[in-house]
């Protein structure tokens, strides 16, 4: 099966990387929210980002026009009727997603395909809550998705071959190198990622440094790109508690236990970039450790 027309829930930090790089690849996208609020921060996001494409003569000022015209945008299910393809991305939250997934079935067409992007939820107990357990597969893009090079595939117990191989396919045509993960909590990428990111916010709780001699010393002294903590707030603080409760819950091991300063940040509404502060302050020109 070719996927054509590709609809995305969720126009969060992913759905809308995940609605930018179908579109630039010549997708139709139906991009759905909540609120009419997210889906303008959304569109204002994608609209800067593509002119950072055309200043650094990536794609042409008329191609950033064709692929803003492929993204549609809605609050109604309707948009899904005409998807080869719907990708969830909404919040890391099993009841939300259930919830979409019954929505997204009353609409879609029965040939077509449901994907998530979770990045820990069992897709075996996902793909069941919807009317084609066949069809549905694990899609685990990576953040920021224009930029980063992999896409987990994971395969729910019912899913069937030829789901997987569209999937694969799509990932293939969109630039992406797919790395298949079994359905076992967070996959391959999160199972090792998250634990360490939380043994950092571990590390800080008991004082052993601050948050920028946690960062100094994971970016100096393992060479990693960001330091854990700058990293979780980049992820987002609650969808690092939501993989880490997983990891606590699916394993059933005290290993995965979340961080009670984790759990803190995320009571506050303390999520990280995504609202301005988390182990960083993020209101100033540059990012200011808060401990
Ligand atoms: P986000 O908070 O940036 O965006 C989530 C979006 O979902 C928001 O725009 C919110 O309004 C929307 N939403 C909430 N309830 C909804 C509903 N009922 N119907 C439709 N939309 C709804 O989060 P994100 O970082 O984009 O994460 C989205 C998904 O992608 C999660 O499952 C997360 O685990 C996964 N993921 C995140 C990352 C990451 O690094 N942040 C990486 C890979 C996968």
């Amino acid at each position: 099966m070719k996927i054509q027309k590709v609809g995305i829930v969720g126009a969060g930090q992913m759905g809308c990387g995940i609605a930018q790089v179908c579109a630039q690849a010549g997708h139709e996208v139906y991009l759905l929210d909540t609120t009419q609020a997210q889906l303008k921060k959304a569109k204002a996001d994608l609209e800067r980002r593509l002119s950072r494409l055309v200043v650094k003569k990536n794609i042409t000022p008329k191609e950033k026009t064709a692929i803003l015209k492929r993204i549609k945008t809605g609050t109604k299910y309707d948009g899904f009727k005409a998807c080869d393809l719907a990708i969830e991305a909404a919040v890391e939250n099993e009841e939300i997603k259930h919830g979409i997934l019954k929505k997204l079935c009353a609409v879609l067409p029965a040939k077509s395909l449901i994907a998530s992007n979770t990045s820990s939820i069992s897709i075996t107990r996902l793909g069941a809550r919807t009317d084609r357990p066949e069809k549905f597969v694990g899609m685990h893009f990576m953040n920021p998705v224009p930029v980063m090079e992999l896409v987990e595939l994971i395969r729910g117990i019912a899913t069937d071959e030829e789901t997987y191989a569209a999937i694969r396919e799509l990932t293939l045509e969109l630039g992406k190198v797919p790395v298949n993960a079994e359905d076992f909590p967070a996959f391959i990428v999160n199972r090792i990622l998250l634990p360490m990111i939380n043994e950092a916010v571990y590390t800080l709780y008991e004082g052993v440094g601050s948050v920028e001699a946690i960062d100094n010393a994971m970016r100096l002294g393992t060479r990693h790109p960001m330091g854990p903590l700058e990293l979780a707030d980049f992820i987002g603080l609650d969808t690092c508690l939501a993989v880490m409760n997983v990891l606590h819950e699916g394993l059933a091991d005290t290993k995965y236990r979340p961080c009670p300063l984790l759990v803190k940040y995320v009571e506050a509404g303390w999520l990280g970039r995504k609202t301005g502060r988390g182990f960083y302050d993020y209101s100033g020109d540059k990012p200011v450790p808060t401990r």
